[in-house]
């Protein structure tokens, strides 16, 4: 073989590499995951007994390639955000979900900016309030905010970590030990987990193996699904596109099944004007769809503090 059709050769090779890790779209035409809403609708209870309302605020920022968010989304810089929610009841009642990374580990990552010390502190006053915290799943930037409340006995009971979170190899890497995940109450694994009056956990392992959906129905009927990692950006949703391979690799996901759930929710996101309830879906690292969901009223802006 000449040089020159060698050289040829391994072009055409990286070429080869590149479309399928960074553009080519893996999804399914078809997904295989199914979630039983009568159950979710039954174990959320009566309808007026959810919150009254979700407050959020943004922890920290960074930015994220466009080919990381999506296959095929090239190289330019997409803009992401940090976020912890509390549900809120009439009664004075509430429930944090997610809790966002300090600022040690902030420092220590490419591609993030700022962190916000006061909101982070305001975080913790949340979780330290709240009648329970739970996780969409237990990476580090959604699980080590509990470092900062994991050694007051009072709180970490308050903590509702499933098996599947408590035993992953990610709890482990956002920074508790193996004394802190002993320590935290043992709540079994389930398809299907009642969390509070309006609030039920749908197991959805796949981006890690403690991942969650939280199913949420306010006190005024209004439907939430909070999708944790399954997807980054609402752009995956909006034209039902994967995850490319490199960066499901490179996140440890058992990407078959990403793509699976999200086909499921892009399906699910477009077929809401078509019969389909219409779920408010939260993106916590979507600045955009924060936006969308803070403008509308879906979701309001800060966390109440006792
Ligand atoms: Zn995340
Ligand atoms: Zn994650």
């Amino acid at each position: 073989m000449s040089w020159k059709r060698f050289g040829v050769g391994i072009l055409l090779l990286l070429a080869g590499a590149y479309f399928l890790l960074f553009v080519q779209d893996p999804m399914p035409a078809r997904t295989d995951v199914a979630i039983d809403w009568a159950r979710v609708r039954s174990l959320a209870g009566e309808p007026s007994a959810g919150p009254r309302s979700i407050g959020s605020e943004v922890v920290a920022r960074g930015r994220f390639f466009g080919w990381m968010v999506c296959a095929g989304c090239g190289w330019g810089e997409v803009p992401m955000e940090f976020r912890t929610y509390q549900l809120r009841w009439g009664d004075g009642r509430s429930v944090v979900i997610d809790a966002v990374h300090g600022a040690d580990l902030h420092g220590s990552m490419p591609m993030l900016k700022d962190h916000d010390g006061a909101a982070f502190a305001r975080q913790t006053e949340a979780i330290r309030s709240a009648d329970a915290t739970v996780l969409t799943h237990e990476h580090w930037d959604h699980a080590n905010g509990l470092r900062a409340v994991v050694d007051d006995p009072a709180v970490r009971s308050k903590i509702q970590l499933p098996a599947a979170q408590r035993e992953s190899a990610a709890i482990r890497e956002a920074g508790f030990s193996e004394a802190e995940l002993a320590s935290l109450p043992a709540i079994p694994d389930a398809d299907y987990r009642a969390i509070a009056a309006g609030v039920v956990a749908i197991a959805m392992p796949g981006h890690t193996p403690g991942s969650q959906v939280f199913y949420v129905r306010r006190a005024d009927g209004a439907e939430y699904l909070f999708l944790g990692d399954i997807v980054w950006n609402a752009r995956n949703l909006r034209e039902r596109r994967g995850k490319g391979r490199l960066i499901s690799a490179v996140a440890g996901e058992d990407a078959g099944a990403v793509l699976s759930q999200i086909a499921f929710f892009a399906d699910l996101w477009a077929g809401a004007s078509a019969g389909y309830p219409d779920f408010h879906f939260v993106v916590a690292h979507d600045p955009e769809n924060n936006r969308a969901l803070l403008d509308a009223g879906w979701i309001e802006q800060g966390l109440l503090l006792p």
